[in-house]
């Protein structure tokens, strides 16, 4: 049996706009997040966790940001592709925690949606997905509410 395990890690910035995309699910909110894509913070950290397991590089090296092809992208398009490569690779994905960390918007109301759409795109049930928050205590810039920061683990095995 190989077991694998990945990290990820992410931030986008607050900018303009009426709402934020997080693990899938369209937040209302009075501003939106900045990035090449859709800025999915959660969706690129458990990217970037599947892509660590499998010590396949990062979602940068997959999708490189200087690519107009990505500009805008939903990010599931990511989420799909590093599962794609797991499943190639003869693994399969036993359980992704994600922690989203802001001072706003709430998650928990959300939380349940975003481990559906996850489970989705994963291919797995949603009871292996965690979707998981806090806030950083004012601090930093999470804390002044500059941005949303994301971390994520992801376990894979291989009989
Ligand atoms: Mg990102």
């Amino acid at each position: 049996m190989d077991v694998r395990t990945g990290n990820g890690f992410d931030v986008h910035a607050f900018g303009p706009g009426d709402g934020v995309t997080l693990c899938g699910v369209r937040v209302p909110f009075p501003r939106g997040l900045v990035g090449h894509s859709d800025a999915d913070v959660g969706m690129h950290a458990l990217t970037d966790a599947i892509f660590g397991a499998l010590a396949e590089g990062d979602i940068g090296q997959w999708f490189p940001p200087s690519d107009p092809a990505w500009k805008g992208a939903a990010s599931e398009v990511f989420l799909r592709k590093a599962v794609e490569r797991a499943t190639e690779r003869g693994f399969s994905i036993s359980h992704l925690d994600c922690t989203l960390v802001c001072e706003a918007p709430k998650i928990g109301p959300h939380a349940t949606a975003m481990r559906e759409a996850l489970a989705c795109i994963a291919g797995i049930e949603p009871g292996r997905i965690s979707v998981k928050a806090t806030t950083s205590e004012r601090l930093g810039f999470t804390g002044r509410g500059e941005g949303i920061a994301a971390i994520a683990t992801a376990t894979l095995v291989r009989p």
